[in-house]
């Protein structure tokens, strides 16, 4: 090993030599990758691919001990650092530039226990590695919609997906964490032991610690449930979304349907002269025995004149992975994201005006069915104060090329302007793409943000956990 220059947590530079960094390395059971290492590009990619940073160095752990060597090591030689899970944060908070990042993407272990009801999961898991340890039990952590997103950036956002209707956030089944604190600690966090970091960790993002393993309640779910798609034409759009508002409206708990506009992608069950065109895609979970989910769509399904469906009772680990093709790793992507309490006519109008013009054919505008169970969990009960949030939107603008960055970019801020009006004020804090929404956050979290300001004071008081969307102590 050579000796490097690495930045500082304080701002400049720190210079390691040669035995201190041989010293560090010996020590994981992991590896330390550097710059110069063939495994490095590979190790610093990332999901969003409009995100470019260059670690210095990339501690790979193996474990909770290499978490607290690392994160040793990064105090003692006051270097920045970050902590990475799967590497999708759309605002790439995984990695740091020319400090260390502490990258937790191979302990991806899930332990189920089925006695207890319960799951143990390392915090480099996919929702992919987690449903398919408990989904084939018919068991299920609620979590997001795309498989190979991480389970640990999710949970300490809050976590929602098809599930939360009935069971809640992903946070609502979170029994306990252990935790790596900034003095190096090793904590485990739960509803009776150190309460305090057991709230801050259910919302409050990368603050306060190093989550090593979480422990997780299992929910009854499937492995087959009803769930499919509806696809519509966009030139019926404002009848399809008014049934659809009405139908959510009214909706059960165990059904959840989600909404995206977007250029129809070649599924095959649609004609191929739909392909391309603009279309109104419902798609949905009934969590329930799937013959009271059929007769509770019934009226959804015969609704319109759709292009085609694509709806039967299917293994759930396989509608979980539906909308992984369109959400592959490597392009380069930008968000902007709204909550709403309802769905008013003006919005309508103006998704629909917007769809018709996405800057590109992969881009689409997402509106997510919460509401239900999540809804009912009070907004103090953890740091996730978004329970009024029946709605979430995301922009998911999607390109290939950097010469439409300026273009893309323009086109998702404008929408989101023009939507403003409609919505919460409020924004889930997963879906922040830039430093320029770290305010709507700080405003959104009301009084949870001054509960979250003391947590992080009594266990970061220094801030060293701040390659995040940072809560200042
Ligand atoms: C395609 C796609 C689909 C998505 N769908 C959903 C969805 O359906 N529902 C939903 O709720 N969200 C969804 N998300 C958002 C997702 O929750 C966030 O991107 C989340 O940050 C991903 O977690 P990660 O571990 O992969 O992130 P990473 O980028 O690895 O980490 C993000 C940040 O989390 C913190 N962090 C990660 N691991 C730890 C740890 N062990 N201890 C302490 N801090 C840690 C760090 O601050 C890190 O910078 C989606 C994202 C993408 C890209």
């Amino acid at each position: 090993m050579v000796a490097l220059s690495v930045a500082a947590m304080a701002g400049g530079q720190v210079e390691l030599d040669a035995p201190t960094l041989e010293s560090f390395a010996a020590g994981l059971e992991g590896s330390l990758i550097t710059q110069d290492d063939p495994g490095y590009e590979e190790a610093r990619a990332l999901w969003n691919a409009m995100v470019v940073k260059r670690p210095a160095l990339i501690a790979r752990c193996a474990g909770a001990a290499d978490v607290k060597s690392s994160l040793d090591f990064a105090r003692r030689n006051g270097l920045l650092f970050s902590v990475r899970g799967a590497g999708h944060n759309i605002a790439g908070s995984a990695l740091c530039e020319g400090g260390l990042t502490i990258d937790l993407s191979q302990m991806r272990t899930v332990d189920v226990d089925m006695d207890a009801g319960t799951a143990r999961v390392q915090p480099g898991a996919t929702l992919g590695d987690v449903d398919a340890a408990t989904l084939p039990l018919g068991k299920a952590i609620p979590v997001g919609i795309n498989s190979t997103t991480g389970i640990a950036g999710l949970t300490l956002g809050g976590g929602f997906g098809w599930l939360s209707r009935k069971y809640g956030l992903t946070i609502d089944s979170l029994l306990s964490a252990d935790v790596v604190t900034a003095d190096g600690r090793q904590l485990t966090a739960s509803e009776t032991e150190n309460a305090d970091l057991f709230w801050g960790l259910k919302g409050g993002g990368g603050n306060f610690g190093i989550v090593t393993s979480f422990e997780f309640q299992l929910r009854d779910a499937g492995p087959d449930l009803l769930c499919g798609l509806i696809v519509h034409p966009a030139s019926d759009g404002r009848n399809v979304l008014t049934a659809w508002r009405k139908f959510v409206a009214e909706a059960s708990d165990d059904m959840t349907v989600w909404t995206v506009l977007r250029d129809a992608p070649p599924l095959p069950f649609l004609p191929e002269e739909v392909h391309g065109t603009q279309v109104i895609v419902l798609a949905f979970v009934y969590a329930g025995d799937p013959a009271d989910g059929e007769r509770e769509l019934e009226s959804l399904r015969a609704y319109g004149n759709p292009h085609g469906n694509h709806i039967g009772v299917m293994p759930f680990a396989e509608f979980q992975q539906a909308f992984d093709p369109l959400l592959t790793p490597g392009s380069r992507n930008y968000w902007k994201s709204h909550n709403f309490a309802g769905i008013d006519d003006g919005l309508i109008d103006l998704l629909l005006e917007s769809a018709g013009n996405l800057p590109s054919a992969q881009s689409e505008i997402f509106v997510a069915q919460v509401g239900g169970e999540a809804a009912r969990i009070s907004a103090d009960s953890a740091a996730y104060p978004h329970r009024d949030a029946a709605f979430v939107m995301n922009v998911h603008t999607r390109w290939e090329d950097a010469g439409d960055d300026e273009r893309c970019v323009a086109w998702a801020r404008e929408f989101f302007d023009a939507t403003a009006g409609y919505a919460t004020g409020g924004v889930y804090v997963n879906f922040v793409s830039e430093a320029e929404d770290a305010a709507r956050v700080t405003a959104a979290n009301g009084a949870n943000y001054e509960k979250l300001q003391q947590v992080k004071a009594k266990y970061d008081p220094g801030n060293v956990f701040r390659t995040n969307l940072n809560v200042r102590p």
